[in-house]
């Protein structure tokens, strides 16, 4: 079976019910942008979407996307790659030269590295801060008691460029309460972007405010397991 073929056609369906979320919640679609999650496919499932006229990826791992991406960059170079798995602060050199936005922020240490990655890389980064909105000890994610504080540190901070919050909830919940709350946190802070839904909900994360919606199954296909 060649699920790349379906690549291109499954961008455009999935784009057509962003846009279609957006125009029931009011809200332009052009404010939510696709990230399309590219993890464990292959450079060929990208250069496929690429082909399509697709630029904006994500990836969960830093040694991954090392492999698929500078090759790809170096064709496309306005193709834009957004971190949004975990980042161990011995790897925060190679992130910052492999992605555009770290999205996954989330503890004073991570901080702290990736401010002075800044200084040498001579730029800001575009960061977002990773809220666990489900409290789920296995996960990632700045607690949300802890989370006031720590946006307003990570704003603070020189050389990052905060844009916004990121979350992921807990499989087998409704999301829309994690969703809500993560929109409600990042309006308090005036910060206007919302990294929330994937494949299963984008949708409901859309009506609730998502400025990126995470979206790798529905375009890619299905992954192998873990
Ligand atoms: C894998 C992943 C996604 C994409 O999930 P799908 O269900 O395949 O759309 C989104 N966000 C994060 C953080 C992921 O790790």
């Amino acid at each position: 079976m060649n699920e790349n073929s379906a690549i291109a056609a499954n961008l455009v369906e999935v784009e057509r019910l962003i846009a279609a979320s957006a125009a029931a919640a009011g809200r332009d679609p052009a404010g939510v942008t696709l990230v399309a999650v590219s993890k464990t496919h292959p450079q060929s499932a990208v250069r496929e979407a690429l082909a399509a006229g697709h630029r904006i990826f994500g990836e969960n791992r830093v040694q991954e996307a090392a492999e698929k991406f500078p090759a790809l960059r170096a064709d496309f170079p306005d193709l834009r790659l957004h971190l949004i798995g975990p980042l161990q602060t011995n790897k925060v050199r190679d992130a910052v030269q492999l992605f555009d936005v770290i999205e996954t922020v989330d503890r004073p240490r991570l901080r702290d590295a990736l401010a002075r990655e800044a200084v040498h890389a001579g730029r800001d980064i575009a960061v977002m801060v990773q809220v666990n909105t489900g409290e789920e000890p296995q996960k990632a994610g700045i607690l949300p008691a802890d989370a006031d504080a720590f946006i307003e540190t990570c704003r603070a901070a020189g050389g990052l460029a905060l844009r916004g919050l990121m979350c992921i909830p807990p499989v087998g919940e409704e999301p829309a309460m994690h969703f809500a709350l993560l929109a409600e946190m990042a309006k308090r802070h005036g910060l206007e972007q919302l990294s929330m839904g994937m494949s299963a909900d984008f949708e409901i994360a859309i009506r609730l405010g998502a400025t990126h919606v995470r979206v790798g199954t529905a375009i890619f296909g299905h992954r192998p397991p873990p």
